[in-house]
Formats: structure tokens, C-alpha cells, sequence
């Protein structure tokens, strides 16, 4: 039995790695349940899976908490302080699937004790690329990536030498408005934003989509993980989102993972590694699929996806910034004050006005420096925020 905790329970990534361990009851023994305000989805997951501790990240809701766990064996605790005690609870794997760098600290913790990270919190690679591999070198742990595109590549990688490798090739979807037309993008509402055409992810996760924003984490993430350099690194289109990832390897041979956009593909992969689980996702019929077709990115529709490079370029805690800048538009487009192509334009000012200032911190292998930077990046981009509105 592997001894597992999941943080971000509550979500699309957490509820979805809960149902394949519902599927192996004899397979996992759950320590910590985390969650945010859906107390009543944390309790019931906690009771029946009979975690040690259940977690939610607001302080205002430990009486709820505390009252749906009542008359269970099981610990109630709440806050950011409850989160990472938590986390140092001894585990085989971490699921680290909180959306946004407030996932960063907890799946630290688990790594410095050693145990297997199952990466669904790309930020953590963006913001604290160089950390979280130092960490996982002294403590023994091991990062496995959920992130689809990610997986596939891990996987495409197995058995092959990195010297051997020219290029990796991500696919994107294009996101809710890969056929809609530059002009008309002004004007699109969030609402609108969050109809992903083939994933059916968290809100934020999906906006990103939309603007890319989250395929240029994604780039970062796999530079990080991988140890790539931009310059082998592709995205491209592919609508079906059946083809995760490519390799291209220096004999011309390229390999590309395929199956069915199911998260629960890449968290199984990540959950029995190094075998493999009876994992329930549909098996493709290619006969039935017709064809698998793709496009290159209009980078005027997606000024985002551009920004990885930049941030690439700029190396150090340049991710920490890019991310919490990034996290910032975002909602700053979620409560309606910017459109949606200024998220990329208040990103873009962020990052300036922080190197111009010289407000980025200069060790990468710091917590400390990158919390810091990941604050003054808020800062920033929130006063840009504001100054648009006032411009308004
Ligand atoms: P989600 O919004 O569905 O769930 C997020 C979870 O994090 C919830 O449990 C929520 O309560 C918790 N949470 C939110 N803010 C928190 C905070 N400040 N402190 C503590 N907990 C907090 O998100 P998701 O779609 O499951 O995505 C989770 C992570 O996985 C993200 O980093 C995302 O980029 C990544 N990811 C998701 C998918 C997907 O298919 N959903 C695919 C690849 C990668
Ligand atoms: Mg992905």
C-alpha cells in the first residue's frame, strides 16, 4: 500500500486522481486531503477514503469542517499554516494539484522528505524550476509530471538519451478561441474563455487555455523539467488534443504519445510508475477518428505564448515573476477590469518595470528570494492593473 496525500483534493486534477483511488482500494492509504471552500466534497472524500487529516485552506471554514467530520476518526484543520504541518506528514506520494504558486510550498515540503511528487502544479516548475530539483537531489524524491503534455514527454523519454534528443513539440488545443478572429477578441467575457473544446479542467486552467498562457507555462515547465534549451522547444496546434507530446530525435525519428484526453491517463501513469495501472480511460478506435490535423500558433492571437521565450532569456526567477504576474491579469479578466489580450500586455509591463527596477531576486535556488519576487511581481502587475482602469 503507497501512502498518498492530495492537495487541491477538491479540484479537477484531486478529483480525478480520488477516483482511480477509489477504483484500488487495497493500493492506497490516504494521509491528507486539502481543499478551499468545498467543505462538504473535502468531508465526504475524507470519511470514505479514511484520510488521517482533512485540510481546507480557509480559516473561516474550520467549524464547517469540524461539523462534517464529526463522529470520524478524522483530524480537521484549517489554513495556510494547517497546509504545510500537513505536508511533512510522512507519504510515498504527493499529489500536488492546488492551482496557482500557492501549490509551490506544500509539494516542497513532501519532496524534502523524499517522497514522489506527482507534479499537476506546472507554477511550481515556472517559479522554482532550480529549487524543486535541488530538493528532490538532497532529499532522495522523485518529481514525476501530471501535466499531460509533460507525462507524454517523460514517458516518450524512458530509455532514451538526452544527448539523443533535437526537439520536443507540445500540443495545444487553441483553447476556447482557436477559431475565433483577432478583431473579435477584444470583446470576449470570461464566460466565454472558459469553454475549453476538448479538456474539462478547473476555470483558471482553462482561461489560460484560451490565451495560451498556460501552454507558455508549459513551455517553461518542460524546459525545466527536462533540461531543455528553448530553442528545442516547439507548440503547435493540434484541435483533436489526442497527440500530447513529440520527440525528435537527432536520427530524424520522431515519436509522439497518444490516447484520450483524460487526465486520469497521466495521473494513473504518475500514481503506479514505475509500472502501470488498469487505468479506465476510453481506448481510441483510429479507424472511427478520421484524421489528426494541426497549425502553428498566430502569436498575434496568442501574445503569451511568445512571452516563455522571453522569459526563458531571462533566466533566473524570471518564472516567479512571469507567474505571479500572470495570476494577477488573470483576474484582474475574471473581475472584468482588463479584456482579455491586455492579460498579456500587463504581464509583459510587469516583467519590464521589474527588471528595470531591479525588483527580480537573485538566487533561484531561495525560497525566500522566489516568494519575494513572486510579492513585488503582484505588486506590480496590480498597480499596471489599475492604472489601465484609471486610464479607462
Ligand atoms: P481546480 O481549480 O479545479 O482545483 C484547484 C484546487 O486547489 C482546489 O482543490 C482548490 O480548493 C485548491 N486551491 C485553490 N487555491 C488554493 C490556495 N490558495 N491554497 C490552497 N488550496 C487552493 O484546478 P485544476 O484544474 O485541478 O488544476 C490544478 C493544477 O493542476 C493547476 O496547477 C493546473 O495548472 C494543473 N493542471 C490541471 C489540469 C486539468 O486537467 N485540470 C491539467 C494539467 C495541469
Ligand atoms: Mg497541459
Amino acid at each position: 500500500m503507497k501512502r498518498i496525500s492530495i492537495f487541491g483534493a477538491t479540484g479537477s486534477i484531486g478529483q480525478n486522481t480520488i477516483d482511480l483511488i477509489r477504483r484500488d482500494p487495497n493500493g492506497f492509504q490516504v494521509v491528507a486531503l486539502s481543499g478551499g471552500q468545498n467543505i462538504q466534497q473535502l468531508a465526504k472524500d475524507a470519511i470514505d477514503l479514511r484520510a488521517q487529516i482533512a485540510v481546507t485552506a480557509d480559516d473561516a471554514l474550520l467549524s464547517e469542517l469540524q461539523t462534517a467530520l464529526s463522529g470520524h476518526p478524522i483530524q480537521a484543520a484549517a489554513g495556510r499554516g494547517a497546509l504545510l504541518e500537513a505536508a511533512h506528514r510522512p507519504v510515498d506520494i504527493c499529489v500536488s494539484a492546488i492551482v496557482g504558486a500557492a501549490g509551490l510550498e506544500p509539494g516542497l515540503i513532501a519532496l524534502s522528505h523524499g517522497a514522489t511528487l506527482a507534479l499537476a502544479n506546472k507554477e511550481s516548475m515556472v517559479a522554482a524550476g532550480a529549487l524543486m530539483h535541488k530538493t528532490a537531489a538532497s532529499s532522495g524524491g522523485v518529481i514525476l509530471p501530471v501535466d499531460s503534455e509533460h507525462s507524454a514527454i517523460f514517458q516518450l523519454l524512458q530509455s532514451e538519451k538526452a544527448s539523443d534528443v533535437e526537439r520536443v513539440i507540445i500540443t495545444a488545443s487553441g483553447g476556447a478561441f482557436r477559431d475565433t478572429a483577432f478583431e473579435d477578441l477584444q470583446h470576449v467575457t470570461p464566460e466565454q474563455a472558459c469553454q475549453h473544446p476538448t479538456w474539462d479542467m478547473g476555470q483558471r486552467i482553462t482561461i489560460d487555455s484560451a490565451s495560451m498562457f498556460n501552454k507558455s507555462l508549459e513551455v517553461i515547465e518542460a524546459k525545466e523539467l527536462f533540461g531543455l534549451r528553448p530553442d528545442q522547444i516547439e507548440v503547435v496546434i493540434h484541435p483533436q488534443s489526442l497527440i500530447h507530446a513529440m520527440v525528435g530525435f537527432r536520427d530524424g525519428g520522431i515519436t509522439a504519445h497518444i490516447g484520450a484526453h483524460d487526465m486520469r491517463h497521466a495521473i494513473g501513469y504518475a500514481l503506479y510508475y514505475p509500472t502501470r495501472g488498469d487505468i479506465p480511460v476510453e481506448r481510441l478506435d483510429f479507424a472511427k477518428l478520421g484524421q489528426f490535423t494541426f497549425q502553428a500558433p498566430d502569436l498575434r492571437k496568442y501574445p503569451a505564448l511568445g512571452l516563455a521565450w522571453d522569459v526563458m532569456e531571462i533566466g533566473g526567477l524570471a518564472g516567479a515573476a512571469f507567474n505571479a504576474a500572470k495570476e494577477i491579469a488573470l483576474d484582474g479578466f475574471i473581475d472584468r477590469k482588463i479584456g482579455f489580450l491586455q492579460m498579456a500586455e500587463v504581464v509583459k509591463q510587469a516583467m519590464d518595470a521589474l527588471i528595470k527596477d531591479n525588483m527580480m531576486g537573485d538566487d533561484p535556488l531561495s525560497l525566500e528570494c522566489i516568494l519575494a519576487t513572486d510579492f513585488a511581481a503582484r505588486r506590480v502587475a496590480q498597480d499596471i492593473i489599475d492604472a489601465v482602469r484609471a486610464g479607462n
